[in-house]
């Protein structure tokens, strides 16, 4: 019956977050689950990893902007139960014109609002730059839950503790009082490497159950799959990275409860 929220968000670049969003999206879609995949980063990664373009007019730009409703930039992907607001490089502009806006911080909220209320959509996971701009805030605000992705490197916790108190933040100030870490993923992880090992260790010794179990490993074929504009199920679906998004999926189906 309801619609949960997942902002996959975090300052550090190139960690996996959109890697993640796309064959998590995808996974879920896979599963049965209806699945919005919302690409809030200007640089269009998500888009095109599930075969899409960048249009102009097509992203949330303009709604975020009080222009038009967001369900009407909802378009249909190739992957079945997966749907996607495709990002443009307009929303660069948003950066700086959503801080000149007193509400700032709704803006997404106030917008995804009628989606999440409709039921259309089991889960919707937005996919933030790496940075702690004003569109990841407002990812962060239309959230029920942060979804931390966690290079497996040393000091991968290093920046942590940004995102976390930006969290805690939220809460307090009642922005977003219902946000909650919803789990860390450890991503490009080399299972030959003692380095992998002793990070994991300390994230899960640090995180305790909120590191999900299942862990993607560092695969050629993930980083292939967005240059032909597919999601991993498509490219390879037997392909470690295709196991490990599997599993990952069905870990989120059951920690969120998310039903078909
Ligand atoms: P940005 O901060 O720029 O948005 P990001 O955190 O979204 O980056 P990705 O784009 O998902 O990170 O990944 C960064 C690069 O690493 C990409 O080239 C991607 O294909 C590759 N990559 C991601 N996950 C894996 C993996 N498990 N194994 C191998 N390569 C990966
Ligand atoms: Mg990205």
């Amino acid at each position: 019956m309801s619609t949960q929220v997942f902002t996959i968000a975090n300052q550090k670049g190139g960690v996996g977050k959109t890697t993640t969003a796309v064959n998590l999206a995808a996974g879920l879609a896979t599963l049965g689950i209806p699945t919005l995949l919302i690409d809030l980063d200007p640089q269009a990664n998500a888009t095109s990893a599930v075969g899409m373009e960048k249009t102009p007019g097509g992203s949330l730009y303009k709604v975020l902007h009080g222009e038009g409703k967001l369900e009407d930039k909802i378009l249909p992907t190739a992957v079945e139960n997966l749907s996607l607001i495709p990002s443009e490089v307009d929303l660069t502009a948003i950066e700086a014109e959503l801080a000149q806006r007193e509400d700032y911080l709704m803006q997404l909220r106030r917008c995804l609002d009628p989606v999440r209320r409709s039921g259309r959509f089991k889960a919707i996971i937005l996919d933030c730059p790496p940075a702690l701009g004003m569109l990841s805030m407002n990812g962060l605000v239309a959230a029920d839950y942060l979804l931390i992705a966690l290079q497996a490197e040393y000091l991968a916790m290093e920046g942590l503790g940004q995102i976390k108190s930006v969290v805690e933040q939220l809460v307090s100030a009642r922005v977003n009082p219902g946000l909650k870490i919803g789990g860390v993923l450890l991503t490009m992880f080399d299972l030959r490497t003692n380095l992998c090992r002793q990070v994991e260790t300390e994230v899960r010794g640090f995180f305790g159950e909120l590191v999900f179990t299942s862990v993607i490993p560092r695969s050629i074929r993930l980083a292939e799959a967005p240059s032909f504009g597919k999601t991993i199920f498509e490219y390879d679906r037997l392909s470690a990275g295709a196991l490990a998004y599997g599993a990952l999926s069905k870990e989120c189906a059951k920690r969120f409860q998310l039903k078909k």
